[in-house]
């Protein structure tokens, strides 16, 4: 036994079997004939008719069937013929003396008849079937089922070796079952490369269900006249194909006798029964292990099943925990990361890792983040229906060799293409020796062009495969269940999506409503109070002389509280027409807006040098001017207004790349679009910092700081919305104020 390291075996080429269904010979234990219909000339047949009918093969072409048959014994070949199902086989004949079993096929227009040598068997096979099935009926597992078939084909054949051969997805085969002699060596366990059986082969087992060669050495009999090989495979005498022939030999077997196990119309396995020396099995014992093979079939459709039904079930609670999870909360992260196992579990995952946007959640063993970021850019071309998946992750993507203990299986589910949302689950590394059934290698040879070819190999001592670089396989229903889970998630965070929009729609009517309402609120109610000032002006000047100093000072407050009011409803007016009024967006040079701000601040304030810095030239960008100049304005005089410094001044600038990385969340944009208003001011206290920016909020009398109605910084963050961004300020009290906006 050697330990070697290889590339799994089944990547070799396969060789040309095409000739397996056309071999133009037949086995030796009987006769076959190609007839014409629908009188039944001989066109073709095998040439050992002498060794049965006295009649050389050459002298019965062209001649009709009646020349060895009676008239009664055609008539029941042409009723088998014209059934064409296939049940009226074995047609029982007598043919001067010796008695066959005959079977009859037929395609479009030839039809083939075969005549078998009769043997009878010692046992009764149908009391050995109907205890067989009896046994294989109260088996509880799969494994238990296939290690009593082996068992019962064993007693009902007597060959030296029974085994079951299941096939894996590639067609290579693994010994899953065995009952053999007691001195011949083991085969269970073993693995068999796709090569050993065929393809073309695999497909006769799946129509024809038993092959019976009970004698591989025997030498094949040629059907003459040769040229236009007929189609043999619906034949039981078909002559082994020479390759098949060799590879038993190198098994020392010499007979061979095998029953398909379908399961869905697929080829499942095989029944294979060897034995050392020729060995005729009756009819009837074929015709009950084939029977036998049928309920096996069934049987073992339904353990299957439901062991994978079992599973299934258990998947399916964890999957609806897990989508019941999501339903109920508002954070699609945490539905499914809490617990931590139920995602692992829902795949038999051992990691996992959310990726929502830029936001990653690892759970369990993981790759890093930075290598689940390049592999994210790299799968990216590979995903199809939402989904990647493999169980040999390093062969596709070679830096995953850093990781392959932890992930070298991976599946990976899109949820989102829009909005980058990922979850992939992760497998390690499982050292998986596969006993090969002798080096499959030794089979391939080189050609000196290079062209590679099979030849069975001549061992079959155990060979070990060393298969590294590889998880356990992604199996087609935990696929199934996590496209199932993408369908709830997107389901119901579109739901969310939709009731966030109604509302979001009832909101934005609201506001306008609202908006409107204080428009023609604020609008109505000027005309009013200019009559109140104006009124009161006017009895101040006129009729001052009659009103003693107490009605002068009740009129001068009407005065002041008339004007009070006349700014606080400019205000509201202008803050209600900022939600209606329509953006002037064109690119503006901010450096032009800045420098009309602090003409304006200094044409108001001539007494108070404007202290303004800017560290670096402010970009062009697109914004309604006029707008954004009110953001500036109301922001820079800010700085001034709640400022006692001996020096006040305020800088004005904008983020670069690497300060926007530094951002919560952090931000990626190659054209400035976070601008910066700082100060030396009075600063704020942070549980004050979102109340400023509510409508008439200040935090200060307004005689303190000459401030106004407390509308400014509202009216901002009313102009910066409208331009899809945000404004906030960080600040420490005493130290200074940075208010911060963002345009798009
Ligand atoms: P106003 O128009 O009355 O100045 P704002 O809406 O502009 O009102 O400001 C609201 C409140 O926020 C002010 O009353 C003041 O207390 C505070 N504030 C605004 N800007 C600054 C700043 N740069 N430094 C400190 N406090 C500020």
């Amino acid at each position: 036994m050697r330990q070697v390291k290889a590339e799994t075996i089944n990547l070799l080429p396969t060789p040309d079997y095409s000739s397996i269904y056309t071999p133009g010979a037949i086995q030796p234990h009987g006769i076959l004939f190609a007839l014409q219909l629908p009188e039944l000339t001989i066109l073709k047949v095998s040439q050992n008719t002498d060794l049965y009918f006295e009649t050389p093969a050459n002298e019965l072409i062209g001649r009709s069937l009646e020349t060895i048959l009676t008239r009664s014994q055609i008539e029941d070949i042409q009723q088998g013929f014209a059934e064409n199902l296939g049940t009226l086989n074995p047609i029982n004949l007598s043919i001067r003396n010796q008695d066959f079993k005959a079977i009859v096929h037929r395609s479009e227009t030839t039809a083939i008849l075969e005549l078998e040598s009769i043997y009878t068997s010692p046992s009764d096979p149908h009391t050995l079937t109907r205890k067989a099935v009896a046994k294989l009926q109260k088996t509880r597992t799969l494994d238990e089922l296939l290690q009593q078939v082996v068992v019962e084909v064993h007693q009902l054949t007597g060959l030296d070796r029974v085994h079951i051969y299941q096939f894996d997805e590639q067609g290579a085969g693994a010994v899953v079952a065995e009952k053999t002699r007691e001195d011949l060596p083991s085969y269970l366990g073993l693995h068999f490369p796709a090569f050993d059986i065929p393809s073309e082969s695999r497909e006769l087992y799946r129509n024809s269900l038993v092959r019976f060669v009970p004698d591989i050495n025997a030498e094949p009999i040629q059907i003459i006249p040769n040229g236009h090989e007929l189609d043999l495979r619906a034949t039981v005498l078909r002559s082994l194909d020479p390759c098949c022939t060799r590879f038993y030999q190198h098994l020392n077997s010499a007979a061979l006798f095998v029953i398909a196990l379908i399961k869905d119309q697929q080829l499942w396995g095989l029944i294979s029964c060897h034995h050392q020396t020729p060995n005729w099995l009756s009819y009837d014992i074929r015709s009950a292990c084939e029977l036998l093979g049928k309920f096996v079939s069934l049987e073992l459709t339904h353990k299957v099943d439901h062991e994978e039904f079992n599973h299934w079930i258990k998947l399916k609670s964890l999957q609806s925990e897990l989508i019941e999870s999501i339903s109920q909360t508002q954070n699609l992260r945490d539905a499914l990361i809490t617990p931590a196992p139920r995602l692992l579990d829902l795949v038999s995952a051992q990691g996992a890792a959310i990726c929502l946007d830029n936001e990653m959640t690892l759970v369990g063993a993981t790759p890093t983040e930075s290598e689940i970021s390049h592999l994210l850019t790299w799968v990216e071309d590979h995903i199809r229906d939402s989904l990647f998946h493999t169980d040999a992750l390093p062969k596709l993507y070679p830096p995953a060799e850093a990781f392959k203990q932890i992930a070298s299986g991976v599946l990976l589910l899109r949820i989102s293409q829009v909005q980058t949302y990922y979850v992939l689950w992760f497998r390690p590394e499982v050292l998986q020796t596969i006993e090969w059934a002798g080096n499959p290698t030794v089979s391939i040879e080189v050609a000196e062009n290079g062209s590679l070819s099979v030849s069975p190999r001549s061992s079959f001592e155990k060979w070990q495969e060393i298969v590294q670089s590889t998880s356990l396989p992604w199996k087609s229903y935990e696929l199934n269940s996590v496209l199932e889970l993408r369908s709830a998630i997107v389901g119901i965070v579109l739901k969310k999506a939709d009731e966030l929009a109604s509302l979001n729609l009832a909101l934005e009517q609201s506001n306008r409503e609202l908006d409107s309402f204080a428009f023609a609120a604020s609008h109505d109610l000027k005309e009013p109070l200019r009559g109140i000032y104006n009124n009161s002006i006017i009895l101040l000047e006129d009729y001052a002389d009659r009103l003693d100093p107490e009605g002068i000072e009740g009129l001068q407050t009407t005065v002041r509280l008339s004007q009070r009011m006349e700014m606080l409803v400019n205000t509201l007016l202008r803050f209600s027409q900022l939600g209606n009024v329509e953006l002037h967006l064109k690119p503006t040079d901010l450096n032009e807006i800045l420098a009309e701000t602090i003409e304006m601040l200094q044409a108001s304030r001539p007494d108070i040098p404007f202290d303004i810095r800017i560290p670096r030239s402010l970009p062009t960008i697109e914004c309604d001017p006029v707008l954004i100049n009110e953001v500036f304005s109301n922001l820079v005089s800010n700085a001034f207004k709640y400022n006692t410094q001996d020096h006040p001044w305020a800088e004005v600038g904008y983020l670069t790349q690497d300060e926007l990385a530094t951002l919560h969340p952090p931000r990626q944009e190659s054209t400035p679009s976070v601008f910066y208003i700082r100060d030396n001011g009075i600063g704020i206290r942070s549980h004050h910092c979102d109340l400023i920016f509510k409508l008439f909020k200040r935090l200060h009398a307004q005689e303190d700081f000459n401030g106004g109605t407390g509308a400014g910084l509202t009216i901002s963050k009313k102009i910066v919305e409208r331009h899809g961004g945000q404004i906030w300020v960080e600040s420490t009290y005493r130290e200074g104020s940075i208010f911060y906006f963002s345009l798009h």
